[in-house]
Protein backbone atom coordinates (compact mmCIF):
# COMPACT_ATOMS: atom_id res chain seq x y z
CA UNK A 1 0.00 0.00 0.00
CA UNK A 2 1.36 3.72 -0.83
CA UNK A 3 0.68 5.45 2.03
CA UNK A 4 1.53 9.45 2.12
CA UNK A 5 1.49 12.45 3.78
CA UNK A 6 2.07 16.05 2.84
CA UNK A 7 2.73 19.67 4.56
CA UNK A 8 -0.32 21.75 4.93
CA UNK A 9 -1.85 25.00 6.61
CA UNK A 10 -2.91 24.84 9.81
CA UNK A 11 -5.39 27.18 9.63
CA UNK A 12 -7.01 25.22 6.47
CA UNK A 13 -6.32 27.39 3.23
CA UNK A 14 -5.49 25.39 0.15
CA UNK A 15 -2.70 23.38 -1.05
CA UNK A 16 0.13 21.30 0.13
CA UNK A 17 3.77 20.90 -0.17
CA UNK A 18 5.83 18.18 0.06
CA UNK A 19 7.66 17.18 3.04
CA UNK A 20 11.04 17.51 1.19
CA UNK A 21 10.28 21.07 0.36
CA UNK A 22 12.10 23.89 2.63
CA UNK A 23 8.93 25.59 4.06
CA UNK A 24 7.98 26.67 7.68
CA UNK A 25 4.84 28.67 6.97
CA UNK A 26 2.01 28.67 4.76
CA UNK A 27 3.05 30.63 1.73
CA UNK A 28 -0.52 32.75 1.67
CA UNK A 29 -1.35 33.13 4.89
CA UNK A 30 2.05 32.66 7.32
CA UNK A 31 0.39 30.60 9.42
CA UNK A 32 2.60 26.71 10.95
CA UNK A 33 2.29 24.08 8.45
CA UNK A 34 1.59 20.39 9.90
CA UNK A 35 1.75 17.26 8.07
CA UNK A 36 -1.51 15.35 6.86
CA UNK A 37 -1.80 11.65 6.29
CA UNK A 38 -3.41 10.13 4.02
CA UNK A 39 -6.31 8.55 6.31
CA UNK A 40 -7.81 7.04 3.67
CA UNK A 41 -5.24 4.88 2.43
CA UNK A 42 -4.28 3.84 5.97
CA UNK A 43 -7.06 2.68 6.96
CA UNK A 44 -7.61 0.10 3.98
CA UNK A 45 -5.38 -2.00 7.08
CA UNK A 46 -7.69 -2.42 10.08
CA UNK A 47 -7.82 -0.90 13.27
CA UNK A 48 -7.05 -4.31 14.71
CA UNK A 49 -4.59 -5.32 11.86
CA UNK A 50 -2.92 -1.92 13.09
CA UNK A 51 -2.69 -2.77 16.84
CA UNK A 52 -1.28 -6.11 16.20
CA UNK A 53 1.27 -4.94 13.53
CA UNK A 54 2.96 -2.01 16.48
CA UNK A 55 3.02 -4.62 18.72
CA UNK A 56 4.71 -6.82 16.87
CA UNK A 57 7.75 -5.01 16.80
CA UNK A 58 7.65 -3.80 20.14
CA UNK A 59 9.06 -6.63 20.94
CA UNK A 60 11.30 -7.37 17.68
CA UNK A 61 14.83 -5.97 17.14
CA UNK A 62 14.48 -5.44 13.77
CA UNK A 63 15.88 -2.39 12.28
CA UNK A 64 14.61 0.41 12.28
CA UNK A 65 11.20 -0.81 13.84
CA UNK A 66 12.46 -1.53 17.09
CA UNK A 67 12.59 2.17 17.62
CA UNK A 68 9.50 3.36 18.98
CA UNK A 69 9.21 6.00 16.18
CA UNK A 70 9.77 4.30 13.43
CA UNK A 71 7.38 1.02 14.76
CA UNK A 72 4.60 3.63 13.80
CA UNK A 73 6.60 4.31 10.42
CA UNK A 74 3.72 4.17 8.50
CA UNK A 75 1.54 7.03 10.20
CA UNK A 76 4.46 9.14 11.31
CA UNK A 77 6.63 9.58 7.79
CA UNK A 78 5.50 7.06 5.56
CA UNK A 79 7.35 8.04 2.30
CA UNK A 80 11.08 7.91 4.00
CA UNK A 81 13.33 5.62 2.62
CA UNK A 82 14.75 3.33 4.94
CA UNK A 83 18.78 3.94 4.47
CA UNK A 84 17.84 7.43 5.23
CA UNK A 85 16.36 6.89 8.64
CA UNK A 86 18.84 8.49 11.56
CA UNK A 87 17.97 6.51 14.35
CA UNK A 88 19.53 5.82 17.67
CA UNK A 89 16.92 3.87 19.36
CA UNK A 90 14.26 6.80 20.32
CA UNK A 91 11.26 6.02 22.44
CA UNK A 92 10.18 2.71 24.08
CA UNK A 93 11.15 4.46 27.36
CA UNK A 94 9.71 3.05 30.71
CA UNK A 95 6.12 4.00 31.55
CA UNK A 96 5.51 3.20 35.95
CA UNK A 97 3.51 2.91 38.43
CA UNK A 98 4.08 6.04 40.88
CA UNK A 99 2.52 3.54 43.63
CA UNK A 100 3.84 5.44 46.63
CA UNK A 101 3.89 8.77 45.09
CA UNK A 102 0.39 8.09 44.22
CA UNK A 103 -1.06 7.24 47.73
CA UNK A 104 1.01 10.67 49.21
CA UNK A 105 -2.07 12.57 46.69
CA UNK A 106 -4.63 10.09 47.11
CA UNK A 107 -3.98 8.02 43.75
CA UNK A 108 -4.32 4.96 42.87
CA UNK A 109 -3.41 4.90 40.03
CA UNK A 110 -0.95 7.45 38.94
CA UNK A 111 1.93 6.71 36.01
CA UNK A 112 4.83 8.48 35.23
CA UNK A 113 5.87 8.33 31.51
CA UNK A 114 9.85 8.85 31.16
CA UNK A 115 10.71 10.37 28.04
CA UNK A 116 13.58 11.80 29.48
CA UNK A 117 15.00 8.40 29.29
CA UNK A 118 16.40 8.27 25.95
CA UNK A 119 19.48 8.99 23.94
CA UNK A 120 20.22 12.76 24.92
CA UNK A 121 18.15 12.64 27.89
CA UNK A 122 14.77 14.28 26.70
CA UNK A 123 11.78 13.85 24.67
CA UNK A 124 13.26 15.89 22.08
CA UNK A 125 14.80 12.69 20.14
CA UNK A 126 11.30 11.63 19.58
CA UNK A 127 11.08 14.43 16.93
CA UNK A 128 14.61 14.95 16.20
CA UNK A 129 14.99 11.37 14.37
CA UNK A 130 12.23 12.39 12.36
CA UNK A 131 13.60 15.78 11.07
CA UNK A 132 17.43 14.59 10.72
CA UNK A 133 16.11 11.99 8.77
CA UNK A 134 14.06 13.63 6.04
CA UNK A 135 16.90 16.33 5.73
CA UNK A 136 19.39 13.11 4.94
CA UNK A 137 16.52 12.05 2.90
CA UNK A 138 16.77 15.74 1.39
CA UNK A 139 20.13 15.68 0.54
CA UNK A 140 20.07 11.96 -0.82
CA UNK A 141 18.09 13.79 -3.41
CA UNK A 142 20.00 16.41 -3.98
CA UNK A 143 18.76 19.52 -2.13
CA UNK A 144 21.31 21.60 -1.14
CA UNK A 145 21.05 21.48 2.75
CA UNK A 146 24.84 22.11 4.34
CA UNK A 147 23.87 22.48 7.98
CA UNK A 148 21.04 21.85 10.55
CA UNK A 149 20.53 25.05 12.52
CA UNK A 150 18.25 25.32 16.19
CA UNK A 151 17.62 27.89 18.59
CA UNK A 152 17.46 26.21 22.17
CA UNK A 153 16.57 26.06 25.75
CA UNK A 154 19.41 22.90 25.87
CA UNK A 155 17.63 20.20 24.94
CA UNK A 156 16.63 20.70 21.52
CA UNK A 157 20.19 21.57 20.53
CA UNK A 158 21.60 18.50 22.40
CA UNK A 159 19.36 16.10 20.33
CA UNK A 160 20.35 18.03 16.88
CA UNK A 161 23.78 17.92 17.72
CA UNK A 162 23.72 14.11 18.56
CA UNK A 163 21.49 13.02 15.33
CA UNK A 164 23.54 15.23 12.87
CA UNK A 165 25.97 13.81 13.95
CA UNK A 166 24.98 10.49 13.75
CA UNK A 167 23.73 11.40 9.75
CA UNK A 168 27.21 12.95 9.16
CA UNK A 169 25.12 16.18 8.70
CA UNK A 170 26.86 19.93 10.17
CA UNK A 171 25.43 21.25 12.86
CA UNK A 172 24.77 25.06 14.67
CA UNK A 173 22.86 25.70 17.57
CA UNK A 174 21.83 29.06 19.40
CA UNK A 175 22.04 29.04 23.25
CA UNK A 176 20.98 31.42 25.74
CA UNK A 177 24.77 32.45 27.56
CA UNK A 178 24.39 30.97 30.73
CA UNK A 179 20.82 29.82 30.72
CA UNK A 180 21.17 25.86 30.44
CA UNK A 181 22.70 23.40 32.25
CA UNK A 182 26.38 22.24 32.33
CA UNK A 183 25.14 18.71 30.64
CA UNK A 184 23.31 20.83 28.03
CA UNK A 185 26.03 22.96 27.39
CA UNK A 186 28.38 20.21 26.92
CA UNK A 187 26.01 18.07 25.17
CA UNK A 188 26.36 20.19 21.59
CA UNK A 189 30.01 20.56 22.02
CA UNK A 190 31.08 16.76 22.42
CA UNK A 191 28.73 15.82 19.51
CA UNK A 192 30.52 18.80 17.20
CA UNK A 193 27.81 21.25 17.20
CA UNK A 194 28.82 24.67 16.13
CA UNK A 195 27.54 26.33 19.89
CA UNK A 196 26.67 30.46 19.18
CA UNK A 197 26.26 31.28 23.44
CA UNK A 198 23.94 34.06 22.81
CA UNK A 199 23.83 37.48 25.06
CA UNK A 200 20.00 37.35 25.37
CA UNK A 201 16.92 34.69 26.33
CA UNK A 202 15.20 32.30 24.58
CA UNK A 203 12.99 34.04 22.40
CA UNK A 204 15.98 36.18 21.54
CA UNK A 205 17.77 33.09 19.71
CA UNK A 206 14.50 32.14 18.34
CA UNK A 207 14.17 35.94 16.28
CA UNK A 208 17.73 35.67 15.32
CA UNK A 209 17.41 31.45 13.91
CA UNK A 210 14.18 32.30 12.21
CA UNK A 211 15.82 34.71 9.54
CA UNK A 212 19.63 32.25 9.99
CA UNK A 213 16.87 29.73 8.61
CA UNK A 214 15.98 32.13 5.43
CA UNK A 215 19.69 31.42 4.28
CA UNK A 216 20.45 28.70 1.77
CA UNK A 217 21.69 25.88 2.51
CA UNK A 218 20.47 26.12 6.04
CA UNK A 219 17.76 23.75 7.34
CA UNK A 220 15.48 24.99 10.87
CA UNK A 221 15.00 22.24 13.46
CA UNK A 222 12.94 24.25 15.58
CA UNK A 223 9.25 23.09 16.52
CA UNK A 224 7.80 25.46 14.16
CA UNK A 225 9.06 22.79 11.76
CA UNK A 226 6.46 20.36 12.12
CA UNK A 227 8.26 17.37 11.26
CA UNK A 228 9.27 17.00 14.89
CA UNK A 229 5.81 16.75 15.69
CA UNK A 230 4.95 13.50 13.58
CA UNK A 231 7.50 11.63 16.03
CA UNK A 232 6.53 13.23 19.32
CA UNK A 233 3.28 12.37 18.50
CA UNK A 234 4.05 9.09 18.86
CA UNK A 235 4.36 9.52 22.86
CA UNK A 236 0.44 9.25 22.76
CA UNK A 237 0.39 6.57 21.25
CA UNK A 238 2.94 4.57 23.04
CA UNK A 239 1.51 5.35 26.53
CA UNK A 240 -2.17 3.66 25.37
CA UNK A 241 0.60 0.78 23.91
CA UNK A 242 1.75 0.01 27.25
CA UNK A 243 -1.65 0.46 28.83
CA UNK A 244 -2.73 -2.46 26.24
CA UNK A 245 -4.72 0.18 24.00
CA UNK A 246 -6.60 1.91 27.10
CA UNK A 247 -6.98 5.18 27.13
CA UNK A 248 -5.49 7.32 30.63
CA UNK A 249 -7.91 9.82 31.69
CA UNK A 250 -5.62 12.41 32.33
CA UNK A 251 -2.33 13.99 30.89
CA UNK A 252 -0.48 16.55 33.05
CA UNK A 253 2.82 17.69 30.52
CA UNK A 254 5.22 20.45 30.98
CA UNK A 255 4.94 23.64 28.39
CA UNK A 256 7.05 26.08 27.13
CA UNK A 257 7.20 26.26 23.07
CA UNK A 258 3.89 24.33 23.66
CA UNK A 259 5.03 21.62 20.54
CA UNK A 260 4.94 18.83 22.74
CA UNK A 261 1.44 19.68 23.65
CA UNK A 262 0.05 19.79 20.16
CA UNK A 263 1.74 16.91 19.36
CA UNK A 264 0.28 14.71 22.02
CA UNK A 265 -2.92 15.93 21.00
CA UNK A 266 -2.26 15.26 17.36
CA UNK A 267 -1.37 11.67 18.37
CA UNK A 268 -4.63 10.75 20.02
CA UNK A 269 -6.79 12.68 17.10
CA UNK A 270 -5.29 10.01 14.36
CA UNK A 271 -5.47 6.90 17.08
CA UNK A 272 -9.16 8.15 17.25
CA UNK A 273 -9.37 8.59 13.29
CA UNK A 274 -7.85 5.47 12.96
CA UNK A 275 -10.13 3.77 15.25
CA UNK A 276 -7.64 2.59 17.60
CA UNK A 277 -9.49 4.12 20.41
CA UNK A 278 -12.89 5.81 21.25
CA UNK A 279 -12.37 7.91 24.59
CA UNK A 280 -10.84 11.24 24.83
CA UNK A 281 -8.21 11.68 27.77
CA UNK A 282 -8.39 15.08 29.14
CA UNK A 283 -5.06 16.76 28.92
CA UNK A 284 -3.82 19.80 31.32
CA UNK A 285 -0.63 21.57 30.38
CA UNK A 286 2.23 22.85 33.42
CA UNK A 287 3.77 26.07 32.80
CA UNK A 288 6.03 27.63 35.41
CA UNK A 289 4.53 30.72 37.08
CA UNK A 290 7.89 32.46 35.82
CA UNK A 291 7.06 31.94 32.18
CA UNK A 292 3.59 31.45 31.78
CA UNK A 293 1.54 32.84 28.86
CA UNK A 294 -0.56 30.15 28.23
CA UNK A 295 -1.72 29.96 31.62
CA UNK A 296 -2.66 33.62 31.56
CA UNK A 297 -4.59 33.32 28.26
CA UNK A 298 -6.61 30.48 30.03
CA UNK A 299 -7.20 32.71 32.73
CA UNK A 300 -8.74 35.49 30.67
CA UNK A 301 -9.93 33.34 27.78
CA UNK A 302 -7.61 32.14 25.02
CA UNK A 303 -8.44 34.89 22.45
CA UNK A 304 -6.71 37.18 24.73
CA UNK A 305 -3.35 35.83 24.63
CA UNK A 306 -0.51 37.74 24.90
CA UNK A 307 3.61 36.93 24.83
CA UNK A 308 4.91 38.06 27.72
CA UNK A 309 8.98 38.61 29.27
CA UNK A 310 9.89 35.03 31.02
CA UNK A 311 11.65 35.42 34.21
CA UNK A 312 13.90 32.87 35.07
CA UNK A 313 12.93 29.91 36.93
CA UNK A 314 14.92 26.44 37.11
CA UNK A 315 12.71 25.37 35.06
CA UNK A 316 15.12 26.15 32.23
CA UNK A 317 13.46 24.62 28.99
CA UNK A 318 10.64 26.13 29.35
CA UNK A 319 11.55 29.53 29.94
CA UNK A 320 9.59 31.04 26.92
CA UNK A 321 7.61 34.24 26.66
CA UNK A 322 6.08 33.59 22.99
CA UNK A 323 5.30 30.19 22.54
CA UNK A 324 6.00 29.03 18.65
CA UNK A 325 2.98 26.60 18.83
CA UNK A 326 0.45 28.64 21.11
CA UNK A 327 -2.67 28.13 18.68
CA UNK A 328 -1.98 24.47 18.35
CA UNK A 329 -1.45 23.92 21.79
CA UNK A 330 -5.07 25.82 22.46
CA UNK A 331 -6.97 23.95 19.89
CA UNK A 332 -5.62 21.38 21.53
CA UNK A 333 -6.70 22.14 24.71
CA UNK A 334 -10.44 23.31 23.49
CA UNK A 335 -10.38 19.34 21.67
CA UNK A 336 -9.18 17.65 25.15
CA UNK A 337 -11.21 19.28 27.56
CA UNK A 338 -8.28 20.75 29.08
CA UNK A 339 -6.93 22.88 31.73
CA UNK A 340 -3.66 25.30 32.31
CA UNK A 341 -1.97 25.11 35.84
CA UNK A 342 1.20 27.02 36.56
CA UNK A 343 3.89 26.34 39.21
CA UNK A 344 5.58 28.73 41.72
CA UNK A 345 9.49 27.98 42.18
CA UNK A 346 8.74 26.69 46.09
CA UNK A 347 6.21 24.53 44.16
CA UNK A 348 8.17 23.23 41.50
CA UNK A 349 11.29 22.17 43.57
CA UNK A 350 9.01 21.41 46.74
CA UNK A 351 7.01 18.77 43.93
CA UNK A 352 9.94 17.25 42.54
CA UNK A 353 12.06 16.73 45.74
CA UNK A 354 8.59 15.06 47.67
CA UNK A 355 8.44 12.83 44.22
CA UNK A 356 11.99 11.96 44.17
CA UNK A 357 11.26 10.56 48.43
CA UNK A 358 9.20 7.58 46.44
CA UNK A 359 12.29 7.05 44.23
CA UNK A 360 11.76 9.37 41.44
CA UNK A 361 15.02 11.43 40.21
CA UNK A 362 12.64 14.50 38.65
CA UNK A 363 13.93 17.14 36.15
CA UNK A 364 12.71 20.40 37.51
CA UNK A 365 10.00 20.31 34.16
CA UNK A 366 8.55 16.97 36.00
CA UNK A 367 8.30 19.03 39.03
CA UNK A 368 6.06 21.87 37.26
CA UNK A 369 3.86 19.07 36.40
CA UNK A 370 3.87 17.30 39.57
CA UNK A 371 2.73 20.79 41.46
CA UNK A 372 0.05 21.06 38.69
CA UNK A 373 -1.25 17.26 39.64
CA UNK A 374 -1.11 18.12 43.49
CA UNK A 375 -3.35 21.45 42.77
CA UNK A 376 -5.40 19.48 40.37
CA UNK A 377 -6.36 16.68 43.28
CA UNK A 378 -6.27 19.16 46.03
CA UNK A 379 -9.69 20.88 44.30
CA UNK A 380 -10.99 17.87 43.34
CA UNK A 381 -10.95 18.63 39.39
CA UNK A 382 -9.03 15.03 39.16
CA UNK A 383 -10.38 12.11 40.95
CA UNK A 384 -9.28 9.96 43.38
CA UNK A 385 -9.94 6.41 41.43
CA UNK A 386 -8.50 8.17 37.75
CA UNK A 387 -5.81 7.38 35.57
CA UNK A 388 -3.46 9.81 35.40
CA UNK A 389 -0.19 9.73 33.45
CA UNK A 390 2.41 12.85 34.29
CA UNK A 391 4.96 13.59 31.15
CA UNK A 392 8.51 13.56 32.57
CA UNK A 393 10.00 15.64 29.64
CA UNK A 394 14.05 14.82 30.40
CA UNK A 395 16.23 13.24 33.15
CA UNK A 396 16.92 14.69 36.22
CA UNK A 397 20.59 13.81 35.69
CA UNK A 398 20.76 17.07 32.89
CA UNK A 399 19.91 19.15 36.28
CA UNK A 400 22.09 17.70 38.97
CA UNK A 401 22.89 21.55 40.11
CA UNK A 402 18.90 22.19 40.77
CA UNK A 403 19.13 19.08 43.05
CA UNK A 404 22.44 20.33 44.87
CA UNK A 405 21.09 23.38 45.51
CA UNK A 406 17.65 22.32 46.63
CA UNK A 407 19.56 19.73 49.08
CA UNK A 408 21.74 22.64 50.39
CA UNK A 409 19.05 24.79 50.84
CA UNK A 410 20.07 27.50 48.26
CA UNK A 411 17.20 27.89 45.73
CA UNK A 412 15.98 31.58 46.06
CA UNK A 413 12.51 31.47 47.62
CA UNK A 414 12.78 27.69 48.30
CA UNK A 415 12.41 26.39 51.88
CA UNK A 416 13.58 22.89 50.85
CA UNK A 417 11.04 20.70 53.13
CA UNK A 418 13.49 17.63 52.38
CA UNK A 419 16.92 18.72 52.57
CA UNK A 420 19.40 15.76 52.63
CA UNK A 421 23.33 16.16 53.02
CA UNK A 422 26.32 13.69 53.31
CA UNK A 423 28.04 13.48 56.71
CA UNK A 424 31.40 13.50 57.05
CA UNK A 425 32.81 10.66 58.75
CA UNK A 426 36.08 9.28 59.67
CA UNK A 427 37.19 5.91 58.50
CA UNK A 428 35.86 4.62 61.86
CA UNK A 429 33.67 2.03 62.57
CA UNK A 430 32.21 3.06 66.07
CA UNK A 431 31.31 6.42 64.66
CA UNK A 432 29.68 5.21 61.32
CA UNK A 433 27.81 2.44 63.38
CA UNK A 434 26.88 5.68 65.94
CA UNK A 435 25.62 7.49 62.55
CA UNK A 436 23.66 4.49 60.85
CA UNK A 437 22.12 3.46 64.45
CA UNK A 438 21.36 6.75 65.64
CA UNK A 439 19.43 7.76 62.30
CA UNK A 440 17.80 4.33 62.23
CA UNK A 441 16.04 5.06 65.68
C1 LIG B 1 11.42 21.28 25.34
C2 LIG B 1 11.09 20.90 26.72
C3 LIG B 1 9.83 21.13 27.28
C4 LIG B 1 8.76 21.90 26.58
O1 LIG B 1 8.27 21.34 25.41
P1 LIG B 1 7.51 22.33 24.39
O2 LIG B 1 7.23 21.49 23.21
O3 LIG B 1 8.47 23.43 24.10
O4 LIG B 1 6.31 22.81 25.11
C5 LIG B 1 9.57 20.67 28.55
N1 LIG B 1 10.52 20.03 29.26
C6 LIG B 1 11.74 19.79 28.76
C7 LIG B 1 12.74 19.11 29.62
C8 LIG B 1 12.07 20.22 27.48
O5 LIG B 1 13.30 19.99 27.00
ZN1 LIG C 1 -2.64 29.41 5.50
Amino acid sequence: MDYKCAFRCVAGCEGSYDVEQVIYHCPKCGELLEVQHDLEALKTRSPAAWVRLFDERKSSNRWPYASGIWGKKEWVMPGLEDDCVVSLNEGGTNLFWAERYGQTLGLADLWIKLCGNSHTGSFKDLGMTVLVSVVKQMIKHGKPIKAIVCASTGDTSAAVAAYSAAAGIRSAVLLPRGKVTTAQLVQPLANGALVCALDTDFDGCMAIVQRLAQEDGVYLANSMNSLRLEGQKTVAIEVVQQFDWEVPDWFIIPGGNLGNVSALGSGLDMMQAMGLISKRPRICVAQAEAANPLYLAYKKGFDKYEPITALATEASAIRIGNPISIRRAIRTLERYNGVVEQASESELAEAAAAADRTGTFACPHTGVALAALVKLVQRGEIKKQERVVVISTASGLKFTDFKVRYHEGRIEGVNSRFPNQPISLPSEYEAVKKAVLSALE
